[in-house]
């Protein structure tokens, strides 16, 4: 199942309440479909559970004018009396949002909630963080961007192909979305989503940082054993202060061990057992300098 039909089976599972905020998702999921319903007389969908909730949204707000009907092809069609629902509602083919009916502080997420209803689309968050209603008219399209920017998202518009795209990116902003229109399993699933891919980039930049370590201490060991190999060659090792033969003699017997557990072993500091190593490795360039 794609993400957006697990938002959207997430929406029509949480109907609205209030009489006012019906109204407002029902105008808006009728202003913005993206489908010509004013002369083709129906609104065409792709699944049964979008039909259905079309079918009660629009038989409980228009009843009286809006007749509604399953389509014969597996009821992909809702078929409207458009004649009579425009003479009711003649606005529903304007391009200006009547703002008439918005009479509760939900009444705006509602409405944006009808838009996404209509022409919304969102990606898997796994993927990537962006939600986008895709906009026919360029007025409609800055009504509505400007309505989610009212409700605190940083929506922006673009055009695409003659349609005018109101998105969405970040994965903060898409949350506010769905929790505001009422996609709230939808919308942890985005946190979860998010929570997982960043403890993802946690291991990974750890796993990055103790690699870069492991390479930098084999790089630092090889360097030491060399310098001695060149001291034991030259016979200068033999004649060396005890303490930092016992250095060299460590280092070649626990090439495995590092600085601090080297020095550990001799009773000594980090820097304690890297200096005497430095120390061999000045003595080495001396023997061989290059
Ligand atoms: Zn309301």
């Amino acid at each position: 199942m794609s993400f957006l039909t697990s938002v959207r089976e997430d929406l029509y599972k949480n109907r609205l309440k209030r009489g006012c905020c019906r109204m407002c998702e029902g105008y808006a999921a009728m202003l913005f479909r993206p489908d010509p319903w004013k002369t083709q007389g129906y609104l065409k969908f792709s699944d049964e559970l979008s039909i259905a909730y079309y079918r009660a949204l629009l038989k409980n707000i228009f009843s009286e004018n809006c007749e509604t009907a399953a389509g014969p092809k597996g009821g992909s069609r809702l078929f409207l009396n458009v004649q009579s629902l425009l003479k009711q509602y003649p606005f529903l083919t304007e391009t200006t949002v009547h703002t008439e009916f918005f009479n509760c502080e939900n009444c705006i997420p509602a409405f944006i909630r009808g838009a996404f209803l209509a022409c919304g689309k969102i990606s898997d968050p796994q993927k990537e963080y962006h939600l986008e209603l895709i906009v026919k008219d360029e007025q409609l399209s800055w009504e509505l961007c400007r309505f989610m920017q009212q409700r605190g998202l940083d929506a922006k518009i673009t055009e695409r192909q003659n349609r005018f795209v109101v998105y969405l990116k970040e994965s903060e902003n898409i949350e506010d979305f769905l929790t505001m229109t009422g996609c709230v399993n939808a919308a942890l699933e985005i946190m979860n989503a998010k929570a997982l891919k960043d403890l993802r980039n946690n291991l990974n930049r750890k796993t990055n940082f103790e690699t870069a370590n492991i390479q930098k201490s084999s790089a630092s060991c090889a360097k030491h054993l060399e310098a001695i190999s060149i001291l034991e060659r030259s016979g200068v090792l033999q004649t060396l202060p005890d303490d930092l033969q016992t250095a060299a003699k460590a280092r070649q017997e626990h090439i495995d061990l590092s600085l601090n557990e080297l020095g550990a072993l001799l009773g000594l500091s980090r820097s304690g057992i890297f200096h005497r190593l430095d120390k061999l490795v000045k003595l080495a360039k001396q023997q061989h300098p290059s």
